[in-house]
């Protein structure tokens, strides 16, 4: 397996006309990692640049620190994993989960020996005599997976929106074998989605992009915890971030009616586009006066099953708390919102400039 980077990576498939740019990425041996980002931010350019199969128009490629921007995709021994499963239909399992091997002329004792671990990994070995043919979506796809991580010499193995055919009951069992094998083996996955869900639950490190830009990379709870961009709080979480415009007074940042302190040596322009961000299960609730704490008047409640969102509106502003299923709060009622400085985060031109300490700040 290898580390794999990108630096200063950008593709323009017509002159002028980015589809990623300024990409300084790093995946380091052995770690799964996802790409996260909506519909033709970039995810599928960024791994064909990887894969070989596209030159980018400026930057390099390095596959253990050595580039490789002038290899074929099968000089990169880079394995590829894509929405629809890639079989032989007319050849059994076993023989779809050897092909690669025999391809490379590895001897039969092994071949056998490792399509037998991988089987075994993936819960294939029942299966092995079977005509792939007769195979449901879900198994069609495990064995690519397999094909993909068969060899040993792979530097590694990218999967593009891999369970997109799969039914959701299956979607679970797969991405548990996904993850399994990845670890088992060591595996150097990187694993293209649009799905949060799918990239938070496989992946240790998350990179989400967007408008062909990698925004924030860092693990499902940095990107919880801090997004850096506001894109990243509003795409990830559920529901996303608030985020209110916001204008600079002197040394706060005025959102509504509230004043945020900017943090001392937060390098704050006078002149940038502010934005305060609060995710909406960060929001504390009281449902009794509480000293500082913003008056709301609750517009709506909505369940979501394992929790409720209130729409508020107070201080001049509209945003959404979570609260627990068991909450009493009812639409129409009154209640009071802080915001803890810890988790409200200021940005300025679309970057986080600092998140503060622990008082509150409403
Ligand atoms: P999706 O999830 O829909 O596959 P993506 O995040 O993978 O999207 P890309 O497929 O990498 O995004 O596309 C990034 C941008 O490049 C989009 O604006 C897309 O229209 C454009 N693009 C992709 N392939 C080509 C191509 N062959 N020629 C011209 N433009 C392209």
């Amino acid at each position: 397996m290898a580390t794999i980077e990108l630096v200063n990576v950008a593709h323009a498939y017509v002159p002028n006309d980015y589809a990623v740019r300024d990409i300084n990425l790093k995946w380091e041996e052995g770690v799964s990692s996802a790409l996260l980002g909506p519909s033709g931010c970039g995810k599928t350019t960024l791994l064909k640049i990887i894969s070989g199969l596209l030159q980018p128009t400026e930057g390099d490629i390095l596959l253990n620190g050595k580039r490789v921007n002038e290899l074929s995709p099968k000089e990169r021994n880079i394995a590829q994993v894509f929405q629809f499963p890639v079989v032989y239909e007319t050849l059994n399992v076993f023989n779809n989960l050897a092909f690669p091997l025999r391809n490379r002329g590895v001897p039969e004792q092994q071949v056998k020996v490792r399509v037998s671990q991988i089987a075994e990994i993936l819960e294939l070995t029942d299966i092995l005599k079977k005509n792939s043919a007769s195979l449901s979506a879900a198994e069609k796809q495990l064995i690519s997976l397999g094909r993909g991580v068969i060899r040993e010499d792979m530097a590694a193995i990218l999967l593009d929106e891999p369970l997109t055919v799969i039914d959701p009951y299956q979607k679970l069992h797969i991405r548990r074998k996904l993850k399994q094998i990845q670890r088992e083996l060591g595996l150097t996955m990187i694993y293209v989605t649009h799905d949060q869900h799918e990239a938070l639950t496989f992946a240790d490190q998350v990179t989400v992009m967007n408008t062909g830009e990698a925004l924030q990379t860092g693990s499902p709870r940095d990107l919880h915890i801090h997004p850096e961009a506001p894109f990243v709080g509003y795409f990830i979480g559920s529901p996303g971030m608030n985020l209110f415009d916001a204008n600079r007074n002197g040394d706060t940042i005025q959102a509504g009616d509230v004043s945020i302190a900017i943090p001392d040596g937060a390098n704050a322009d006078m002149s940038a586009d502010y934005k305060v961000g609060i995710r909406p299960e960060f929001i504390e609730i009281h449902q009794s006066e509480q000293a500082g704490a913003i008056v709301c008047d609750v517009n709506a409640v909505h369940l979501t099953g394992n929790a409720r969102v209130l729409d508020l509106e107070g201080a001049n502003l509209n945003f959404k708390a979570r609260v627990e299923d068991t909450s009493p709060i009812r639409a129409g009622e009154r209640v009071w919102a802080t915001f803890p400085k810890d988790v409200t985060i200021i940005y300025a031109n679309d970057r986080a400039i600092k998140s503060s300490n622990k008082e509150a700040i409403a």
